[in-house]
């Protein structure tokens, strides 16, 4: 029995037979449906003999020792957002199954090898992702925040969370798990359109975007729309406009996939009759360098006062969220690069918009690299989301390829 990408395809499937609907995949974290899927994970894990143990916060680990404790950790998540795709995270886990069904098939592997299926990835019911991952790398920080939030039906989330055997307090026991990690690989879907737009099944991702989150806001003064003259105006809304133009050129001159974006500008008062008083814009700013992303943060703020100094209105900015770039491990990104040449001929290197359970491991200091196979028509997050069954096998094979050469290289 060697590897079978084929039967990975057909598992998917069997994976949403189980756990979807006709709208999607409905496997949302801290569910009934989760954890149904989280059990046929179990059953088909059984027969490798990797053993299971599920931590302090609810990560899945099944665990194939090795000639080394130290642990080549593959990983994943199994939980969805409703109404999702059939290969979000899924397939990262069932990929990997099928490496470590390889493995335990040809005996003792040099490290000891662990598949992991992270708790609550999306964040879809409570509006907290990657919480599995950031417990395990010890940068869970906002218990007493968590503490207060609810799903759409008022349930809390510790309860929630103690339904299925986990303290809030607690889950932060799960960074006891890395310990002895050697080197953590991932393959996920790219859900954007890079790698379709090329023409390639698969690329290496190089780490994940730093983000810089603002709310700008400009100040004029309201005026009536039919005697305030033209020239006579305060229009805040004139300044907003300028700056969501600028970002394009800001994202282009910095190039290196840079993306700005304004995903949303509130006016007030926002009547027809009425000259823009105040226009509060949100503002998405990301790369993978963080020298780059500071560069594109100040020139946008630089470009922000002089479009107010133009229009005379005032301009202020507010910091909503932001995140260090986290770049993936140089020897890895080299093994992943070989490992996908090997199986389709060529590569591509690309930055990942989104951010990932890799990308926690990665904070943690422990080396890390993520593969992308191709997402059709960008999509993701919907039942819509799909990829070639070629290249899905195509995907299973590169993973296993590079396991063998993290192997060899971390042994
Ligand atoms: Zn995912």
């Amino acid at each position: 029995m060697s590897l079978s990408p084929e039967r990975t395809v057909a598992e998917l499937r069997e994976l949403q037979e189980l756990t979807g609907d006709e709208n999607g995949a409905q496997r949302v974290a801290w569910t009934e449906t989760w954890e149904r899927a989280r059990a046929w994970l179990r059953e088909k894990v059984a027969p490798t003999g990797a053993e299971e143990e599920i931590d302090e916060a609810a990560n899945q680990w099944f665990t194939l020792p090795g000639a080394s404790e130290r642990a080549l950790l593959l990983g994943g998540h199994i939980d969805s957002v409703p109404n999702g795709g059939w290969l979000d995270g899924c397939l990262d886990v069932l990929a990997g199954l099928e490496v470590l069904r390889r493995l335990a098939e040809e005996g003792t592997p040099p490290l000891t090898v662990r598949l992991v299926n992270w708790a609550d990835e999306e964040g879809a019911r409570f509006g907290r992702s990657l919480f599995g991952s950031s417990a395990a790398a010890g940068s869970m920080n906002d218990q007493d925040e968590l503490r207060e939030r609810r799903d759409a039906d008022g349930i809390a989330l510790p309860a929630a969370l103690a339904e299925h055997g986990v303290d809030l307090d607690g889950a932060l026991e799960a960074r006891g798990q890395l310990a002895g990690a050697a080197a953590y690989l991932e393959l996920h879907i790219e859900q954007g359109p890079v790698l379709e737009s090329l023409d390639l099944p698969l690329g290496v991702v190089l780490g994940t975007f730093g983000v810089e989150r603002h709310l700008v806001t400009f100040r004029g003064q309201a005026a009536h729309a039919g005697s305030t003259p033209m020239d006579k105006r305060r229009d805040a809304l004139a300044g907003a406009a300028k700056l969501e133009l600028e970002l394009r050129e800001i994202a282009r001159r910095v190039g290196g996939g840079a993306v700005c974006t304004m995903g949303g500008v509130v006016t007030r008062p926002g009547i027809v009759t009425s000259v823009v008083e105040t226009a509060e814009c949100l503002l998405d700013q990301r790369h993978l360098d963080a020298t780059w992303l500071a560069e594109m943060l100040s020139n946008a703020e630089a470009a922000s006062r002089r479009f107010a100094h133009e229009e005379n209105v005032e301009v202020d900015w507010d910091k909503i969220w932001s995140i260090e770039p986290i770049p993936f491990d140089e020897r890895l990104i080299e093994l992943a690069d070989e490992a996908i040449m090997e199986v389709a001929g060529s590569s591509h290197r690309l930055p990942s918009g989104p951010l990932h359970d890799a990308a926690e491991v990665a904070r943690a200091g422990i080396p890390t690299v993520m593969l992308f196979v191709q997402s059709l028509r960008g999509l993701s997050h919907t039942k819509l989301e799909d990829t070639k069954e070629e290249h899905l096998e195509l995907a299973v094979q590169a993973l296993d390829k590079l396991t063998t050469k993290a192997l060899e290289a971390f042994a």
